[in-house]
């Protein structure tokens, strides 16, 4: 029987034999310790009747691995130079579909009818091209895929701003944005060594539980993740100031914020980053009838 995919040996073998160069610009770096890819499948949560939607498989990795666990596998590759690698390491799992596309422009959805018909539990698992780590989640997110949760591997230093708590110094809108859908906790650190080529950043695995509810319901989400971003613009500024300087007309309507924050038991003079969720949740609907 074959050895992993993932084992150097086996790695430096489908690398020669297909000719394959590493595309940087494509974030293209490949794991090659079958050890993290089980302990992320681990963290997955995977049983028998799941369905996994993987991102950029390369030479198939991680993809047999989801392969082992669950019931189908979806792995959405951009670089068309690996869909016949992938077709010759993953001949021995016929429940994996391969879908050459560009995550960005993929319509996931319609990928999920066609290929999970019947499959409740899907999950996102993924080593994700660190080059485009956020738009990927967001969309996964915004779109509100049917998906339970995400595994997905990320440079530290998003993963720390995805999961960071409030009066951190990581915590900013992007905290807020994924921890309004999620629960975010990052659940292991990966060396730079277990990959080809190493790549210059340390890695994170994250993983997002969706909610099933969001922590604080708002009038307006657009409103709210506008409240949240201009909250942030400048970090050093109170929320005060950044709201009068950010929201429309925010000058004229001073008066109006400084109402709204009272309402909401909100010190003007406080920051951002010192905001949790529910107090931004409170503060944008307490805004919201003045901007509308
Ligand atoms: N899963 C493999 C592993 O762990 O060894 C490869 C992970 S590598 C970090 C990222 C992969 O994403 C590459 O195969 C790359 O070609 C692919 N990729 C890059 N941009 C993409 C995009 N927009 N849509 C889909 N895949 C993409």
């Amino acid at each position: 029987m074959n050895k992993d995919i993932a084992t150097p040996i086996r790695t430096k073998a489908i690398l020669e034999k297909h000719g394959f160069n590493f595309k940087k610009s494509l974030g293209q770096n490949f794991l090659i310790d079958p050890n993290i890819l089980r302990n992320i499948v681990e963290y997955a949560d995977l049983s028998p009747e799941s369905g996994a939607i993987e991102v950029g498989p390369g030479i198939g990795a991680l993809t047999e691995q989801l392969a082992k666990n669950c019931k189908k596998v979806v792995a959405f590759e951009i670089d068309q130079r690996l869909i016949p690698v992938l077709k010759d390491t993953l001949a021995p799992y016929p429940h994996v579909s391969i879908i050459n596309q560009d995550i960005l422009k993929a319509n996931v959805q319609d990928a999920i009818n066609e290929h999970f018909k019947g499959i409740e539990d899907i999950a996102v698992v993924a080593n994700l091209p660190y080059y485009i780590t956020t738009p990927i989640i967001m969309k996964i997110l915004e779109d509100r895929l049917p998906v339970r949760s995400l595994v997905v591997m990320m440079q530290k230093e998003v993963g720390d701003r995805l999961s960071a708590k409030p009066g951190t110094k990581n915590y900013g809108s992007l905290s807020i944005a994924v921890q309004y859908y999620t629960t975010a906790e990052i659940v292991m650190n990966v060396p730079k060594t277990v990959f080809v080529p190493q790549p210059n950043v340390d890695s994170v695995v994250v993983r997002l539980n969706r909610r099933e509810n969001p922590p604080i319901s708002v009038t307006s989400e657009a409103f709210f993740f506008k409240v949240t971003k201009s909250s942030f613009t400048h970090r050093r500024k109170t929320i005060l100031n950044n709201l009068t300087s950010q929201l429309e007309e925010g000058k004229e309507k001073k008066e109006a914020i400084l109402s709204a924050l009272s309402k909401a038991n909100i010190d003007p003079a406080r920051r951002g980053e010192t905001l949790t969720i529910e107090e931004f949740g409170t503060l944008s609907n307490e805004l919201y009838p003045y901007f509308h």
